[in-house]
């Protein structure tokens, strides 16, 4: 339901809860982040209910762990599972490396979970969402697109079906984040050394009015040092940039 992610200088998990919280207006079930550790690792704390749950959780856990300045967050409208904390976003793959968030319905999910089972790969949640996750881990692990996050991400869209807002991050790949849309919003907020994802603007205002909208099967990359957007086949493609309204 809500999304943002984030690669700059400051701790991302402040940044990514806050733009949280900024999008609580929206209505959801459950919340969850990631934040890359730099030192190769994905921290993840989700939780069912609302994001003060979450907050608890994190006290509880430690926010310590969250010493990264790349992560990202989400608030789930359960559409396939039911709102559970292991159906909470962010979703990973067995090896943990990736993470994903995801608003939408991915509608040939069913099809992609049979294969992964098939090819021996263990699903822990009921989403629709973690089959993405898995896909994408294998495209980065093997095969033409191996080592290349954006590209594994492109190769992974073209095969679903439905709409999706998709953040992805990989524990190997500690400054940057890639994220994709179809038929569901994405937005990029342009800042100094800093740049952000989300599906709506209200995640990053306080931050940054300089923001870009991403058109239909569009992925971007953002690191510190700004974005770059392509089409699904990795064709360079733009996107319109426009100032957020100070009134908003
Ligand atoms: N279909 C996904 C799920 O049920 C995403 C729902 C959403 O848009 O929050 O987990």
């Amino acid at each position: 339901c809500g999304i943002v992610g984030y690669v700059g200088h400051r701790p991302a998990l402040d940044v990514v809860l806050g733009g949280l919280r900024r999008m609580e207006y929206r209505g959801y079930d459950s919340a969850g982040v990631a934040v890359l550790d730099g030192d190769g690792k994905l921290i993840v704390e989700r939780k069912a209910g609302r994001l003060a749950n979450l907050e608890t959780e994190l006290d509880v856990t430690g926010r310590d762990r969250f010493t990264g300045t790349a992560g990202m967050g989400h608030t789930r409208w359960a559409t396939h599972g039911a709102p559970i904390d292991r159906n909470s976003h962010p979703h990973r793959d067995a090896s943990e490396r990736v993470a994903v968030v995801h608003n939408g319905i991915i509608e040939n999910f069913a099809v992609l979970r049979g294969e992964l089972e098939a090819d021996g790969v263990e699903l822990t949640s009921d989403t629709d969402t973690e089959t993405a996750a898995h896909l994408i881990a294998r495209a980065y692990t093997a095969g033409p697109t191996a080592g290349d996050l954006p590209a594994s991400v492109r190769i992974v869209c073209r095969r679903l079906e439905g709409a999706f807002t998709l953040v992805v991050t990989h524990a190997d790949e500690p400054d940057l984040i890639v994220a994709a849309r179809r038929s569901s919003p994405l937005v990029v907020g342009v800042g100094e050394g800093e740049t952000f994802v989300a599906s709506d603007v209200a995640a990053f205002i306080e931050h940054t009015r300089e923001a870009v909208e991403l058109g239909q099967d569009q992925l971007v990359v953002i690191s510190r040092d700004g974005y770059e957007v392509t089409d699904f086949a990795g064709e360079p493609a733009q996107a319109k940039p426009f100032t957020v309204a100070w009134d908003l």
